[in-house]
């Protein structure tokens, strides 16, 4: 296995360097702060316009149908250079690529790539989250239209999303996991009503609440056949369980970096457990950078996505809450005046465990689909 660059990727990373020298956006380290939310659509679109981002996806999608390898040096080039992550957005891309007709496809998915439409996921409900197909939305045909009636809850990036990817209730006479169709709905109309949530970290952006009574949504923005929703939800939530696509090791490598720097600086400052700490959350998070790179060459050698994204969510939910727990010890609570930076990630670090399917649903799905345990 060689990890050493080839000629075009060493060029790319010569590029992405130099181009990084000049437009670090200058945002917070993370999703810890309302305003790296504010920065995020205009970083996409930096990253796109100069040719870094969505470079491994179609061209007919805005693309450049580059191996996945690249994306990866875009993701350590970023953490090294201390700017932002790249948007995280694949799971939505690879559920429309693989859903979507064509129509759908070069309708939607051009903007999503550029930065220039934003959206927002509009899965989970106040009595469906583990059990997702418990959901209860409906969408009711009325003409060229679905009348969307509902209630969904945690929509990240809601707020200002011009799009929301939702799944509703289309039949109510098939078993729950048949009844369910996808849209992708037009956020910007009377009807949807959106309510900001305030994280336990002070976040106001990340995401809201969203109420359908009485939205429209054309019947052409359907993905996939009517009943045909749950197939689609099954493929974005199994890639969002994806460190590789999600950019996350980058981050993680980017905050331990900063908090060994506050260490060099002043050691004397720290105690041993506080450095055995963040030692810890070194290793596991260089772990967790050698663990994606063995799932790239898998893919790379054609080797298929499959249930190993709840491995892979475990594993990354570990390392993040090892970081938050070495940021709380190193960068401390935030008291009085000083930087809350450590505690927000520390904070951050507790909803990993539930986002995107909760541990208990991974290690569920872990037993049944990999180790072929009985339910
Ligand atoms: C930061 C963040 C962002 C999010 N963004 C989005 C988004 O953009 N769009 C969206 O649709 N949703 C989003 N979610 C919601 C997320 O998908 C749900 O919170 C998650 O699926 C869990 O559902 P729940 O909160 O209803 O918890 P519940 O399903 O009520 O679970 C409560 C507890 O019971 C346990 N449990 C439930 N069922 C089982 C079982 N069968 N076996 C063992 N244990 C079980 C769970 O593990 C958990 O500990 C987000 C959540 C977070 C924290």
């Amino acid at each position: 296995m060689n990890f050493g660059d080839s000629p075009d990727e060493a060029e790319l990373r010569a590029r992405l360097r130099a181009w990084l020298a000049d437009n670090d956006p200058g945002l917070p380290a993370s999703s810890t702060d309302d305003a790296y939310w504010r920065g995020q659509p205009a970083w996409h679109q930096a990253l796109y316009d100069a040719g870094f981002f969505g470079m491994s996806w179609p061209k007919a999608i805005g693309g450049q149908e580059l191996p996945s390898v690249f994306d990866v040096i875009l993701d350590e080039e970023l953490a090294a250079a201390g700017t932002p992550p790249r948007p995280s957005l694949g799971y939505l891309v690879q559920g429309i690529l693989e859903h979507g007709n064509e129509d759908i496809q070069q309708r939607f998915l051009p903007g999503i790539v550029s930065g220039r439409e934003r959206w927002c996921q509009g899965f989970s409900e106040p009595d469906a989250g583990s059990d997702l197909a418990a959901l209860r939305t409906r969408a009711d045909r009325d003409g060229d239209d679905y009348v969307l009636t509902g209630h969904k809850v945690w929509t990240s990036y809601s707020d200002d999303a011009d799009w929301c990817l939702v799944l509703a209730r289309t039949d109510h006479d098939v078993p729950k996991h048949k009844g369910i169709s996808a849209f992708v709905v037009p956020m910007g109309q009377p009807g949807i009503e959106q309510r900001p949530l305030k994280m336990i970290n002070g976040i106001t952006k990340e995401f809201g609440e969203v109420i359908f009574d009485g939205a429209r949504v054309p019947a052409a923005n359907m993905i996939g056949a009517p009943g045909e929703g749950w197939p689609l939800a099954m493929t974005v939530v199994s890639h969002e369980r994806e460190p590789g696509e999600l950019g996350y090791v980058s981050r993680y490598k980017k905050v331990v970096k900063e908090l060994a720097t506050h260490v060099r600086a002043n050691p004397e400052a720290y105690d041993a457990e506080q450095t055995r700490d963040l030692g810890w959350a070194i290793v596991e998070a260089e772990m967790l950078r050698l663990h994606v790179c063995r799932r790239l060459s898998d893919r790379l050698d054609g080797v298929s996505h499959g249930p190993e994204g709840s491995v892979d969510k475990l594993l990354m939910t570990q390392v993040e809450q090892a970081v938050g727990h070495a940021a709380l010890g190193i960068g401390g609570t935030g008291h009085g005046d000083a930087d809350d930076t450590a505690l927000k990630v520390y904070l951050y670090s507790r909803a990993q465990s539930v986002m995107g399917g909760t541990s208990q649903i991974q290690r569920n799905l872990v037993a049944r689909r990999i180790l072929g345990l009985p339910a």
